[in-house]
C-alpha cells in the first residue's frame, strides 16, 4: 500500500466524527508487527510534512502546463473581482455572481469556458489526494449565502453568522474588550477560493502545500459558521505559532473558548491554527 492510500484510510475518520489520531491509534494496535515498522515511517513522515507545512513535499500534487495557466488566469480574475466589488462583499458572493461581475466589467474580463470548468473541477476534487482529511461543510460549487443570514462587523471588514457564532463572538468581545480582533469571518466559495488559490500559484501550482495551510473551496467551516481571532495592532503574527504569546490567546484559552479545529499534532493534514475558532462541531 502506498503512502497516500494508507493515509487515506487512516483519516477516513475525517467523513466520521471518530478523532483521526485515536483512530490511527486503535490501527496500530491491529496491524501485524511487520507492518508496524512500515506504519511508524508513515506517521513520521506525516509529522515532519506538517511541521515544514509551507515547504514542497515529493509526492505533493503539482500542477503544470494547462492547468497551471489556468490557475494563474483564474487566480488574476478572482483577484480583480475583489478589488471591484470590495474587501467585505467580496467575503461574501457567490461563484455564479463572480462570473456575472467578470462578464460585466472589462477591467475584470468574462471567465472563459475552460476557466469555469477549471474552478468546478478543483471545488469536486478530492482533497484527501492532497493529504487534507477534514470535512467538507459547503458541497455545492454554486452555494450561496443569504445576505440575511449575515451581519457586517464593525471595523473589520468581516461578516458572521447570525445566532450562535455571532454570540460567541460578542461573548469573546466583552471579555477581552478592545484587545480582540475580527481577522475573518464569514467566507464563500469565493473568497475561500481566493486565499487557496493565491497560495497555490504562489508556489508554483502546488495545491498539496496550499492545502496544508487553507483548507481547499469548500472544505473550509468559516463557510458556515467559523472565525479567526487576533490581537490588535498585531498584524500578520496574528497567523503564526506567534498568536499563543498573546494575552488575547492566553484569555480565549483560560475562558475556553479555544476548542481549535485544526489543534497542534491533528492528522487533518493542517497545520496548527490558534487563531481559528471553532463554532460548530
Ligand atoms: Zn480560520
Amino acid at each position: 500500500m502506498n503512502r497516500r492510500s494508507f493515509l487515506r484510510n487512516i483519516c477516513i475518520a475525517s467523513a466520521m466524527t471518530i478523532p483521526c489520531n485515536a483512530l490511527a491509534v486503535e490501527l496500530v494496535k491491529k496491524q501485524p508487527h511487520e507492518q508496524r515498522g512500515q506504519f511508524d515511517l508513515h506517521v513520521k513522515d506525516y509529522i515532519s510534512k506538517m511541521s515544514h507545512f509551507d515547504s514542497a513535499h515529493p509526492d505533493d500534487i503539482v500542477l503544470e502546463g494547462e492547468e497551471l495557466s489556468l490557475l494563474k488566469s483564474c487566480t488574476a480574475k478572482i483577484t480583480r473581482v475583489m478589488r471591484t466589488v470590495g474587501y467585505g462583499n467580496f467575503n461574501i458572493i457567490s461563484m455564479d455572481e463572480a462570473f456575472i461581475f467578470g462578464k460585466r466589467y472589462s477591467r475584470i474580463g468574462a471567465f472563459s469556458a475552460e476557466e469555469k470548468a477549471f474552478l468546478e473541477k478543483i471545488f469536486y476534487y478530492d482533497a484527501r489526494t492532497l493529504g487534507f482529511y477534514g470535512d467538507k461543510p459547503i458541497t455545492a460549487f454554486t452555494q450561496t449565502i443569504n445576505r440575511k443570514n449575515v451581519i457586517k462587523i464593525r471595523n473589520s471588514g468581516h461578516y458572521l453568522f447570525k445566532g450562535h457564532p455571532y454570540e460567541v463572538w460578542q461573548e469573546i468581545k466583552k471579555a477581552l474588550s478592545s484587545d480582540v480582533i475580527l481577522t475573518s469571518g464569514v467566507r464563500g466559495v469565493v473568497k475561500q477560493f481566493h486565499l487557496f488559490l493565491m497560495k497555490a500559484t504562489k508556489n508554483g501550482g502546488n495545491l498539496s502545500l496550499a492545502s496544508r495551510s487553507l483548507a481547499p473551496p469548500g472544505y473550509s467551516f468559516h463557510g458556515i459558521s467559523d472565525f479567526d481571532v487576533g490581537q490588535k495592532r498585531y498584524g500578520k503574527s496574528n497567523f503564526t505559532a506567534r498568536f499563543t504569546e498573546t494575552r488575547v490567546f492566553s484569555k480565549l484559552n483560560e475562558l475556553g473558548y479555544l476548542t481549535l479545529r485544526y489543534p497542534r499534532g491533528n492528522m487533518l493534514g493542517v497545520r496548527y491554527e490558534p487563531w481559528h475558532v471553532k463554532v460548530s462541531s
